[in-house]
């Protein structure tokens, strides 16, 4: 008789399961506790977390939102962009920072990536800005801070806003300052992949401007500040206070996790020697946080069966670039113009790193790009 081969990954991409069996006592305790409470919206729980990401961000302000996207697009109308104004984003970037400035009816500009750090390129920015220009979204990309210093002296002479799609890079630092209040607004998602991950969507703005804060708190809960009395069209993208208290939870793990990714980067960045395979750069002045830990090589397609192969989970962030989706193609877009997303579409391939793999783990995967 032949025996049962189980199919499970030997190392999954990412293992979410691990963060929650780590601190389930607290999990479980908070859930029964806010269910216990019988409030269901917004409150409390979501009032404290707002405040200590706040404080772990360096930044005044912190508003609950839905999810990501909402941040994104909540932000964009705070800081006046209207239909039709055009916002300047990466061309390499995830769908959603796209989407965030169409679904106000504003269009996405697309400038290229700098090839060392896959970040918006700040010399790039200027050949873009038009009449229409309203607002920039850089992304820090992978875990990596966008060169701020250039963006924030652009928009300065542009009298341009900047809202920084923060969704990969919870707890980075820039010249030792936490991301949370470089530009305007700082739009984070809290997807449970991301560093800092809820139970399911999540997502919040952070800023040190008072009227942009004032603005989103209103937009978040139905254009309303007292209840039934509304002043504005508004939104329902709250964060509901049973993810906030779980935020609250995982928060205080999130330096020592997001140290945990940086020795396993560091482990790979020492390690990894192989001609074919290109691995990631960081610029000196920034402390990245690894949400994904992206190589580069013409062989991905090989390499990427001969690690699923050994079981190891991998993913490409991301094969298709958004001037590539069906979604724009009304736009009009020719990947002509875009030679380094489209590069990176077809070479970036992101190896497993989270807090919960081992080191054992960290070593095969070593091993087995090495011996590619
Ligand atoms: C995850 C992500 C988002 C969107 O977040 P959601 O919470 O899923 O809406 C936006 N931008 C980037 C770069 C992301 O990685």
């Amino acid at each position: 008789m032949r025996s049962v081969i189980k199919n499970t990954k030997l190392i999954p991409f990412l293992d979410l399961k691990s963060s929650y069996l780590e601190i389930q006592d607290e999990i479980n305790k908070s859930f029964k506790k806010v269910m216990n409470s019988g409030y269901y919206i917004l409150g409390e729980e979501t009032e404290l977390f707002e405040k200590e990401y706040a404080t772990f961000c360096e930044s005044k302000y912190c508003i609950g939102v839905a999810n990501g996207l909402e941040a994104l697009s909540l932000s964009l109308i705070a800081c006046g962009v209207k239909a039709g104004d055009e916002v300047i984003v990466p061309s390499n970037t995830y769908i959603a920072t796209w989407l965030a400035v169409s679904n106000i009816g504003a269009i996405p500009i697309p400038v290229e990536p700098c090839i060392k750090t896959f970040n918006i390129d700040p010399t790039l920015i200027k050949t873009k800005i038009t009449k229409k220009t309203k607002a920039i979204i850089p992304v820090h990309l992978y875990g990596q801070p966008a060169d701020m210093t250039s963006i924030i002296k652009i928009a300065k002479e542009n009298k341009i806003k900047i809202i920084e799609d923060g969704a990969q890079c919870h707890g980075a630092q820039i010249y030792n300052k936490k991301i949370g209040g470089h530009g305007d607004v700082v739009a984070w998602s809290f997807y449970p992949g991301k560093n800092l991950g809820a139970f399911g969507d999540a997502g919040a703005v952070t800023t040190n401007s008072k009227k942009i804060a004032d603005k989103i708190r209103s937009l978040r809960n139905y254009g309303s500040k007292i209840k039934y009395f509304n002043d504005e069209k508004g939104f329902n993208s709250r964060l509901d206070p049973l993810q906030a208290s779980f935020l609250r939870i995982k928060l205080a793990y999130l330096d020592n996790w997001n140290n945990r990714r940086k020795k396993i980067a560091k482990n790979y960045l020492d390690n990894i020697n192989n001609d074919k395979i290109k691995l990631p750069y960081v610029e000196k002045c920034n402390s990245h946080v690894w949400h994904l830990f992206v190589i580069r090589t013409k062989a991905r397609k090989k390499l990427q069966e001969k690690l699923d192969n050994i079981g190891i989970g991998t993913l490409i962030h991301y094969p298709i670039p958004p001037y590539n989706q069906k979604a724009y193609l009304d736009a009009d877009l020719n990947d002509k113009d875009y030679p380094l997303a489209s590069m990176l579409a077809n070479e970036v391939l992101s190896i497993p790193i989270g807090p919960h793999l081992s080191n054992e783990d960290t070593e095969i995967i070593i091993n087995a790009l090495n011996n590619f």
